[in-house]
């Protein structure tokens, strides 16, 4: 069986973890989300590659859900003494060894994808990770400006880390998406999957960027196969993070039935809610998307494996 599931960080890292697991003899292909990377002290850093990459890996900080294992500050802190920042963003000792390897290699002229293959040789997430575009984007959202003179637009991870979320966003906007191709492998995995998977990742800056490089939307809504998706909204409100501030951006409630309604029937086959959102799985059928309500939240391995077998159980009912 071939697997494509589109990837944010945290969210899409752990789904993956537990597919493994159900699925351990699929061939599983992982476009991931590239519109969070950011470049810092001269480096290309991409936190949602990487927590894909460190935690199927074995090499993820388990508590953080990001950066690594066994980690150290020292560099941090040593920048901090010359006042250099951004002191917001957490970028330890092992994990700066990514970013200048990373770095080194697009300097010399390859490719992020040709980039991640290598890095991946390291790590051996048992799956193909792809990023979605080796061209660059870069979310940013408009906020309004401290000073009251309007709106500006902010990086997303100044956004999201350095001001937790905390005001209101009016606009998602993956700067350069427009003009971007899906890497190579994008499009030929989705031609040849058998099914495609959209974890519980965030449906706007994670799986909505992906979606947003031109090619890989028609080439998901093309493909005769069926497209289950999982919710990061449970309860009416994101698990983790603050998913919920960049729906309400694009005008999208926080609950699952909306998110569903959001990818839409022209996208989605097949939609898991959990079993508290069991009520709102009539509204996402009424929409034409199968739906299944069962327990979502990645505990641990196992729950999260088992999932990931709904997903695919709800995937051979579609495809049936
Ligand atoms: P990020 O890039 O690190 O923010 O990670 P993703 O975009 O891949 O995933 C973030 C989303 O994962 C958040 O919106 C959370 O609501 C969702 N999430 C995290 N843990 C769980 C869980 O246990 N169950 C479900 N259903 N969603 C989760
Ligand atoms: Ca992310």
């Amino acid at each position: 069986m071939r697997i494509v599931v589109l990837a944010g960080g945290i969210g899409g890292a752990r789904f993956l973890r537990g597919l493994k697991q159900a699925a351990p003899d699929a061939e599983i292909t992982v476009v991931g989300n590239t519109g969070d990377d950011i470049h810092l002290f001269g480096l290309k850093v991409c936190p949602d590659l990487d927590t894909v990459m460190y935690t199927l890996g074995g090499g993820i900080d388990e508590e953080k859900g990001w950066g690594r294992t066994g980690e150290t500050w020292s560099v941090k802190e040593e920048l901090a003494a010359y006042g250099v920042g951004p002191d917001w963003f957490g970028l330890g000792d092992r994990d700066f060894a990514t970013h200048i390897v990373r770095t080194q290699m697009l300097a010399a002229g390859y490719p992020l994808s040709a980039v991640t293959e290598a890095l991946c040789a390291r790590w051996r997430p048992g799956v193909r990770l792809i990023p979605m575009s080796d061209d660059r984007v870069e979310t940013h959202v408009l906020i309004d400006s401290p000073d009251g003179s309007g709106r500006k637009a902010v990086h997303f991870q100044e956004y999201w880390v350095r001001h937790r979320a905390s005001m209101p966003a009016h606009a998602v906007l993956p700067v350069g998406a427009d003009r971007a191709a899906p890497a190579p492998g994008v499009l030929e995995a989705i031609g040849a999957a058998d099914v495609v998977l959209f974890p519980p990742s965030n449906p706007v800056v994670s799986i909505g960027t992906i979606l947003a490089v031109p090619g890989i939307r028609e080439a998901i809504a093309d493909a005769a196969v069926p497209v289950v998706g999982l919710s990061p909204v449970v309860g009416g409100a994101p698990v983790r993070g603050m998913a919920d501030k960049v729906l309400a951006a694009v005008g999208v409630e926080s609950t699952a039935a909306a998110v569903a309604r959001h990818y839409g029937s022209g996208l989605l086959d097949g939609w898991l809610v959990d079993t508290a959102d069991a009520a709102s799985a009539a509204e996402v059928e009424e929409a034409g998307i199968r739906c299944r309500a069962v327990p979502l939240m990645m505990t641990d391995t196992d729950a999260t494996a088992r999932m990931a077998q709904e997903a695919l159980d709800l995937a051979e009912e579609v495809r049936a």
